[in-house]
This record gives structure tokens, sequence and C-alpha cells, in this order.
């Protein structure tokens, strides 16, 4: 067992953030690394030190391997955290890490490697006896081999890049007579975004869900799971509502898949965090549909219904601890639910948005959390990915969740920049969100009753722009601070509209 003093943080913004908090609990110090743009972001300095990655492309900063390890001997760091995105899921990298003498918060390199490929992954999935989605993951990569196969397994079929992440290549087709059009796009978009055009067909689950079950096993032989979140509501593949319990989830069910993720982790020999994702269907039926050997962007729902510290626990399964529970003593209590908050326009296709966050809001009621990148001032770029921060609200019911998180949303502003929170609210005041039906394709579904009552709209955009306005003359004529949180208080009156 070896007690970690010090821990690179190889990422940024909120998740750097959210494991310095872990840390300096721990009494363990931390390392934070920023580029030359991100020079004012919180996670710049929240770090014991802080190191510049320099500027350019992310393969000459965050994806840089070698100028990462370089910086982590250099201050004496003795292990290294990858957050999500970015490294998190390079074998390489966790392999480098550990030829350096670090240890890596994270599984071993053979397991991320093993689950990291969609076709590695469901055969070895396939071999430990837990359903997948039928399909055809071989090699012979041929068109026309491919439209046979995906007429054996029937349409409407998926083709997804085999490389894949993000939903990116990833193609429905209802009708042969389209396979081929549209094979042909997924590869090429799985080309330009993998640097691999290999792709997979799997039978299109229609009107499905999306449960995943979080896992977390030490170096002990002790595999556990943490309980379900249901991440349904997706924009084009990617996540923006998140919660534990699960609606569509029984406690039968549950035990059930629980048992088939506990399955796969004791089969591939686990360490650490994990998720496995699986697709429910409207019969009840559960696929697996891949495993994320991280911690997870939703990772807070799990805590708030757990009250267990995954970033604590991966730390001490990282320094060869035995988890500190018993399957049994880990309770799953009320309802959380989490949204991801975007820099995007959603009366404008969801286009990014930039500029300075004038002021950040900040939730007022009990049982919610703001993971956030940004304070007031922060410039936003479209260097990164747009979320801005993570909103979670935890209460005794679904629908008092859902009611909290809605006030919340209304608090939390950022004043400055176009964001997606009055779309957030409109999907959790939605009676169909209430009731449960959360499928897959819940956002296109009830895309027209997402957009917002357009008169309203206009009347609260023309208000902020004229405060906004009046703001920005307040500031250039020299006006003081009070004046300008006076004109701040102002605008919370506006919150209802
Ligand atoms: P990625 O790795 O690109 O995120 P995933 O395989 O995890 O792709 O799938 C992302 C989402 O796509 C799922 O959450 C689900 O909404 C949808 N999806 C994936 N596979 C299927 C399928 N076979 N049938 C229906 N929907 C699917």
């Amino acid at each position: 067992m070896k007690k970690i003093k010090k821990i690179l943080i190889a990422n940024r913004s909120e998740i750097a953030l959210r494991v310095i908090q872990t840390a300096k609990e721990m009494g363990i110090k931390t390392v934070t690394l920023f580029t030359e743009e991100e020079i004012s972001l919180p996670h710049a300095r929240a770090g014991d030190e802080s190191f510049c990655l320099g500027s350019g492309p992310l393969r000459e900063t965050y994806l840089n391997q070698e100028k990462i390890i370089k910086i982590a001997k250099s201050c004496g760091a003795d292990a290294v955290h990858p957050g999500y995105g970015f490294l998190s899921e390079k074998s390489p990298f966790a392999k480098l890490v550990t030829e350096n003498g670090l240890i890596f918060i994270g599984p071993a390199a053979e397991s991320i490697e093993l689950m990291g490929d969609k076709k590695t992954s469901k055969i070895k999935i396939q071999q430990l006896g837990v359903p997948s989605i039928p399909g055809y993951h071989g090699d012979n990569q041929d068109g026309l081999h491919l439209q046979q196969e995906a007429k054996r397994i029937g349409f409407p079929i998926l083709i997804k890049a085999s490389a894949g992440g993000g939903g990116k290549g990833m193609r429905i087709v209802e009708y042969e007579t389209e396979f081929l059009a549209a094979l042909d796009s997924a590869k090429r978009e799985s080309l330009n975004a993998f640097g691999d055009d290999t792709v997979l067909l799997e039978k299109y689950i229609t009107s499905p869900r999306h449960i995943e079950i979080q896992v977390m096993s030490d170096s002990h032989g002790n595999h556990f799971h943490l309980f379900e979140r249901e991440c349904s509501i997706q924009r084009r593949y990617q996540k923006i509502v998140e919660e534990s319990p699960s609606p569509a989830v029984s406690s039968e069910l549950r035990a059930k898949m629980t048992e088939a993720a506990l399955k796969i982790t004791k089969g591939i020999n686990y360490l650490g965090a994990g998720t496995i994702e699986f697709i429910l269907d409207t019969n009840g039926e559960f696929y697996f549909l891949e495993m994320n050997t991280r911690l997870q962007v939703e990772h807070p729902v799990t805590e708030m219904v757990t009250g267990l510290d995954l970033v604590k626990l991966q730390i001490l399964v990282a320094q060869g601890e035995n988890l500190p529970f018993t399957q049994k003593e880990i309770k799953q209590t009320g309802h959380a639910i989490e949204v991801r908050l975007y820099a995007e326009n959603p009366d404008n296709d969801f286009l990014p948005s930039i500029g300075t966050i004038q002021k950040i809001g900040s939730p007022s009621l009990r049982h919610t959390r703001l993971d956030c990148g940004y304070v007031d001032g922060n410039e936003v770029t479209i260097s990164f990915d747009p979320m801005l921060a993570k909103l979670v609200a935890w209460a005794d019911t679904r629908e008092q969740a859902a009611h909290k998180l809605n006030i919340s949303l209304n608090e939390v502003v950022f004043l400055g920049v176009k964001t997606n929170r009055h779309y957030l609210r409109r999907i959790l005041s939605l009676p169909e969100f209430l009731e449960g039906a959360t499928y897959t394709h819940f956002v296109k579904t009830y895309q027209e009753k997402l957009k917002p009552k357009s008169a309203n709209n206009q009347a609260l955009a023309l208000a902020l722009a004229s405060y906004l306005f009046y703001k920005k003359e307040q500031q250039s004529n020299g006006q003081s601070i009070d004046q300008l949180n006076c004109a701040w208080s102002s605008l919370k009156g506006f919150r209802n509209i």
C-alpha cells in the first residue's frame, strides 16, 4: 500500500476542480495544468502547483502525453488523475504513467484497451454471457458484405464507428436501399474523427432507454455496484439529463442489471471506477452497450444518492486499499437529477455561444450542487468543450428533485453567454418527463413542445439585452460595484418570466 502525496490532474475545468476538492480533504497535494488562453480560469490557480502547457492544438497541450509525464515527474507527483475525456481512456497513456513509476488513478491499461474498442468489448461481453445487441462485429468491411449482414440482422440498423464515441460516425438506417450511402458517410465521419473507419452494425432498438451501472472494484478482488443512472435524455446522442434511480427500473430489473455489470467487472478483473452502459428496450430486456473505464461526467448523481465520494474511492483503490464497505451497506436513497449546462443557443440550432461571463448565479436550495469550471469575468471560447457546468439536485422523490432543479436552473444564470438552461427547464417541466416516459428520442419527439414560448422569450431577451447594455454603460462610466450589484439584484426580478 502506497499513500499518494501529490496528484497531477491531467485535465481541466470542472473535473480538475472536483478532483482537487477530494484531494484537499484527504490531505493530498495537487498539480493542475492549463493552457495560455486558460490563464484566468479557476483550475489554473486551484492546484497547489500549476503548470502551463503552452498553446496550440490539443495534441500540443492536454493530449501531449510526454509533456504531461515530464511535468508530473519534475514536480514530484506520485499519481496522475486523468479526469474524463482527453487521455482518460487512452491505454498508452495509462501505460506510460506506470512505466514512469507513477500511479495511474484508473484501471489497468489492458482493461482500457479491451473495453475501449466497441468490437473487442462486445466479443468479450458475449463470452461472459452478458446480453449484447444483435449485430455484426466482423473484420470484413466490404460494403456489400456489410449490407448482407444488415439484412440478416434486420432493419432498422445502426451503423457505429468501432473506435467511436460521442455519437460520431453513427447512422440509423431504416431501409436496405439507404444502406450503402449511410455506410459511406458514417465511414467518412469516423475516419475524420478517429482516424479509423472500421464500423460495426447493430440492430436499432426502437424506443430504448439508456441505463448505466456505476461500478467500483479494488485490487483485492472486491467488486461493487453503486446502482444505476438513467441518461436517456440525449441530444445528438449526447447525454444532457442524468438521474438516479431510473424511473424505468424495478427492483427486480435492478438486481438483474447490477448482477450483469458485476459479471463483467469480475470477468475482466477490473480495477477502480467504471460504468457499464446498457440499452433497455420496451420489453424490459437489456443489452450491453459499452463500458467507460473512467469517472463519468454524471458521477455526482450517484454521489448524491449513495452519499459516497467517488473520487475518494478511486484514490483509495489506487493506493491499494480495500474499499471500505460491503455491498449491503451501499444504499440508494432519494432521487438525484443532473443537467449539463452548455454554452450554446437552443433558439438558434444549438450553435456554440462565446463571450465573457459577466456573472454566474448560484443555487440557493439545500441539496443542490453546481460543479462549474468558470468564475465571473471568464471568457468562453470555442477551443474547448462547451460544457460550462453541471447542476444537480437531490430530494426525497423524483418529482421534488425535478422541481428543485428547475428552480436552481432559474438561479444559475450565466450572464454574457447564451446557455441551454431554459431549454433544460422546459424538459424538466414536460408532463412526459415528470411521468418518467424518458426514451432516448425524447427531445426529438417533443421538439415542438421544447421550443420557447416565443413572445415571452423575445420580451425577456430584449429586457436582458437592455440590462446588459445599461450595465456596460455603468461600467464604462466607472460606477461602483455596489451599483452593479444593485442592478444585478433588479435583474433577479425577471427570473420568473
Ligand atoms: P458513443 O460511444 O458514440 O457515445 P454509444 O454506443 O455509447 O455511442 O451510444 C450512444 C447512444 O446511442 C446511446 O445512449 C443510445 O441513445 C443510442 N444507441 C446506441 N446503440 C443503440 C442501438 N443499438 N439502438 C438504439 N439506440 C442506440
